[in-house]
Parts: structure tokens; sequence; C-alpha cells
């Protein structure tokens, strides 16, 4: 048994429990509405634009750029501690959708608005993955 706090883990919904399955497989989908080919993130049940509650799920190219950060110092919760500080950044994909994650491999005194990045899949546990970033290859 270990004494690591427990991270939390994402609780998928209706609406965004296909977008986690294809995280489990280290497959980047957003969700497009079916009326009218808007992008939509989070998933949600309807479109915002059009009120279709017509969907698909499309590939995304696993790239963008920062568009935005903060560095998270202590206090924290338990799980992070050992993190502190780490960044959390907004990540605006190329196809315009902006995300919540963390940058990797990167000195938080590094980060720069526009930095060019791409998804880098972590596993937290059986099953959960969860879309982070780190500079492109
Ligand atoms: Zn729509």
């Amino acid at each position: 048994m270990s004494s690591q706090p427990l991270r939390p883990v994402p609780g998928p919904d209706d609406a965004s429990e296909p977008f986690w399955e294809a995280c489990a497989r280290h497959v980047l989908l957003l969700q497009a509405c079916g009326g009218c080919g808007t992008l939509r993130f989070p998933p949600r049940p309807m479109c915002p634009r059009c009120n279709s509650f017509e969907q698909a799920w499309v590939p995304a190219s696993g790239r963008g750029r920062v568009w935005s950060w903060v560095i998270a110092h202590p206090p924290v919760l338990p799980a992070f501690a050992d993190r502190a500080p780490y960044n959390v950044i907004v990540v605006e994909l190329d196809e315009g959708v902006r995300m919540i994650g963390n940058l990797l491999e990167t000195p938080n005194e590094e980060i720069a608005e526009g930095m060019p990045i791409e998804v880098a899949w972590e596993d937290v546990e059986d099953g959960v993955s969860l879309p982070q970033w780190r500079p492109t290859q």
C-alpha cells in the first residue's frame, strides 16, 4: 500500500466519455457539432452556436501553442505537493479550441506565450491517460 496521496483522475460523464476513452488509447479527439461543425471543448451535449444535439468525433492534430499559463506554488492539494511549483497552461490547439494541461520537459521560467507544443500522454492509472504537453519535437 502506497502512502502517496491519491491524484484526482477524470470522472467522465455521458458527453465526455468518448474523449476520455480515446485518451486511454493516446488519441486526441475533439467533439464537433453534427449540425454546424463547430468544435467544442469541453465536450457537452448541445452546440452553443446552433443548439444541435448532433455530434461527431474528429481527430485533432495534437499540436498547438501556449496561450497562457500560471505557476502553482504551495499550498496545493497533497497529491501535487511534490510537484510544486508546477505550471498549468492554457493550450490553443491548431484547431482553435483551448485546453488546460501541464507543460512537461520545460523549466517553468522558459515557458513563453506562443511556444509551439504537442500532446504528450501521461498514463496516470490503468485505463486513464491525460493529454499533457511538451515543446514540439
Ligand atoms: Zn452547431
